[in-house]
């Protein structure tokens, strides 16, 4: 067997990684998978508590969905939407719309939660200015918003530590507090006018340490939305495919966007594929003679591919078939009880819960100590795969772990947790 490790700490650059320190310690090589267990080269298992970074549903190798792409791999494994459509990706546009917000009736295929924001955010704009609104080139995003790694998608993201490096090369946009209808009110009055859209993470900011809106926010900023004439973005790519408890966090609070982003969870974590829903009004607003340019021009080659539409079909048939959103309620308030403990921990500094994202902040602690991390590489002893967003540990299982393996999930983290402080080389700062 080649020794991977070496191969990776010579050749392998890995995202969101300090290699330095990365190179410093023993890789963990995953060779397979299997419901919510991840396996190493050695043999080793590992409970999956970040679901393969926020998109698997229903496991790592369920038998419908690897049928449905070993089956596509025997029809085409890819061609292009450029000119060319395929049955997947007719049927899936379809299924989507159908599960979708009221009024979300065009699909726009792409590959990455990255593409499907910057997508939103170009029909947003080209929308606006070919019906006349040729003011409104500006974007109201939230602080501490994670829209994606792209420029446009960094552009309204609010993450200092992720975005503050690329300030120079983004456009302007404006800022309205997370959570806070007030203040998203005082940024429409004061600049309504010239804002394309209001873009937002639906009921909870994933990336940014699993922040929860108060309820009644989304429901709020739609209002505000209309009032001002300013389309409403949601970006459901880590929310959306049951993460939140039901399909797609907007349904909570009866809203539907103008334009809604999908990624992650829509191929149940199988293969890359992203979908920007738009409503029939906005994909109107495209429509003309060719040479009027209102076409837009934007696709990348891999978008709707088939392989990954096989995937995303056959998710949405395990979704119906095994019942997923209901047979998710019980856990969702099993994993409430399991926090309760957690909460109790006295170095943990607050937990936050919506459905099945969860954040468990362990409070401010000097950068250098890495603290989050330290947790990780006690779990991954305890024989659990999580991964932290600076001091804050985030438990993301499959939606389809037993409750069995939930428990054991929170019991070691909990664990490492208590490790980690415990070993931690210097005693906890206090304050900020
Ligand atoms: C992960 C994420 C993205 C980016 O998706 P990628 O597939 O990693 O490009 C965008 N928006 C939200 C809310 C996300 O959580």
């Amino acid at each position: 067997m080649p020794d991977f490790a070496q191969l990776d700490r010579e050749h392998v650059w890995h995202p969101f990684t300090q290699q330095q320190g990365w190179s410093e310690e023993e890789p963990l090589v995953i060779e397979r998978g299997e419901g919510s267990y991840l396996y190493d080269t050695e043999g080793r298992r590992y409970l999956d508590g970040t679901a393969a970074l926020w998109c698997n549903v229903h496991g790592h190798r369920h038998p419908t969905i690897d049928r449905a792409v070993h089956e596509q791999l025997d029809r085409v494994a890819h061609t292009t939407m450029l000119g060319l459509s395929h049955p997947g990706a007719t049927e899936l546009a379809a299924r989507l719309v159908e599960i979708a917000p009221e009024g979300l009736s065009r699909v726009f295929y792409s590959d990455s939660g990255s593409t499907a924001a910057e997508i939103a955010l170009k029909i947003a704009f080209q929308y606006q200015q070919q019906r006349g609104e040729t003011g409104r080139t500006r974007f109201v995003r939230l602080r501490e918003a994670y829209h994606g790694d792209t420029i446009g998608s960094v552009s309204v993201g609010g993450i200092d530590l992720f975005h503050s490096t690329y300030r120079p090369l983004l456009f302007e946009t404006h800022v309205a507090e997370p959570g806070d209808a007030a203040d998203l009110e005082r940024v429409l009055t004061a600049h309504g006018d010239e804002v394309a859209a209001v873009v937002v993470e639906p009921l909870v900011q994933g990336a940014a340490g699993i922040l929860v809106q108060p309820e009644g926010y989304l429901r709020a900023a739609r209002e505000l939305c209309d009032r001002f004439g300013v389309l409403l973005v949601c970006d459901e790519v880590a929310t959306g495919f049951g993460r939140t408890g039901t399909m797609f966090a907007s349904e909570q609070e009866g809203v539907a966007p103008d334009l809604m982003c999908l990624a992650k969870g829509i191929t149940g974590g199988y293969l890359p594929l992203a979908a920007t829903l738009a409503t029939e009004e906005i994909y109107e607003g495209f429509l003309g003679s060719y040479e009027e340019f209102k076409t837009f021009f934007h696709g990348h080659t891999y978008t709707g591919n088939p392989l990954a539409c096989a995937a995303a079909l056959a998710n949405l048939d395990v979704f119906e078939q095994e019942r997923t959103l209901e047979r998710l309620q019980p856990k969702i308030a099993l994993l409430e009880g399991l926090l309760v403990e957690v909460a109790a921990i006295p170095e943990v500094a607050e937990v936050r819960q919506k459905g099945f994202m969860v954040g468990v902040d362990l409070g401010p602690h000097d950068a250098a100590l890495r603290m989050g991390h330290r947790v990780t590489v006690e779990a991954r002893e305890r024989g659990a795969f999580i991964r932290p967003l600076g001091n804050t540990i985030v438990l993301m299982p499959p939606l389809s772990i037993s409750e069995d393996g939930l428990r054991e999930l929170v019991a070691i983290a909990s664990e490492s947790i208590r490790a980690a402080v415990a070993s931690a080389p210097v005693d906890l700062p206090q304050a900020a």
